[in-house]
């Protein structure tokens, strides 16, 4: 555990460079209901499987540019031309299963929301809409897969999503808060996210959030999946059909 001036406390992993401090502290661990946000983190972590998760924070923005935003309606009427147009794209992981992954788990996405009306209601109604917390006094006793995310796992892969093994759930369930595995030392841990202090370039010596994440926080971001396809102006389902 590391104190920095601005005397917070915080997992030892978040310092490893100033994206990843960010994360730490503004989106990790934060129980999510956007339905858009929960599933753009489950493609992330599916993206990121093999690679290093600064890799990702670092493409961000230009993964959410090149993927619609991870609108679940869009990408799942993704053609062959817009796949190739991705692969040749260095804003995203050019991995040709990984682009087809985001397009199957969109179509998925569908069908999970035809059985469960969210991702929302269907993530959190393994938890009883309660976040586990966890007790670990170090980094190194957080498990990389658990009962819960190997039960998750093989349901999301019975309703069709791919890149959705144990190791893969269980970050993702770390991420959107449905697991809080802050370590019990970690200021994060009980912090009430809408009153923290923005964290600032202090904490680090250099500063590039332009790519960070944003707009986790802001009001009114809720989606459901009725309201995702009144986003982009098409019937809910019009693209899940058959
Ligand atoms: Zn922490």
């Amino acid at each position: 555990m590391i104190s920095t001036k601005d005397g917070l406390l915080r997992c030892p992993w978040a310092y490893s460079d100033e994206l990843t401090l960010r994360y730490h502290d503004d989106e990790w661990g934060v129980p999510s209901h956007d339905d858009q946000h929960l599933f753009m983190m489950l493609i992330l972590e599916g993206q990121q499987a093999g690679l290093s998760w600064h890799g990702i924070l670092k493409k961000m923005s230009t993964m959410r540019a090149a993927y619609n935003d991870f609108n679940p309606q869009i990408l799942a009427a993704y053609d062959s031309e817009k796949v190739a147009e991705l692969l040749n794209d260095p804003g995203v992981i050019r991995n040709r299963l990984k682009v087809k992954a985001a397009i199957t788990n969109a179509q998925a996405y569908g069908h999970l929301c035809d059985r469960h009306g969210s991702l929302d209601s269907y993530l959190w109604s393994f938890v009883d809409g309660e976040p586990i917390v966890g007790n670990w006094e170090t980094q190194d006793q957080i498990p990389s897969t658990t009962p819960l995310s190997d039960t998750i796992s093989r349901d999301l892969k019975r309703i069709g999503f791919t890149f959705v093994g144990p190791t893969i759930v269980y970050s993702y369930l770390q991420a959107v808060g449905v697991i809080n595995d802050h370590v019990n030392a970690c200021s994060f841990k009980d912090i009430n996210r809408d009153s923290l202090p923005t964290s600032e370039t202090e904490i680090l010596p250099t500063a590039d959030d332009t790519a960070a994440p944003s707009g986790r926080h802001d009001s009114g971001g809720e989606k459901d999946c009725e309201s995702l396809g009144e986003v982009v102006g098409i019937e809910y389902g019009a693209h899940f059909a058959g």
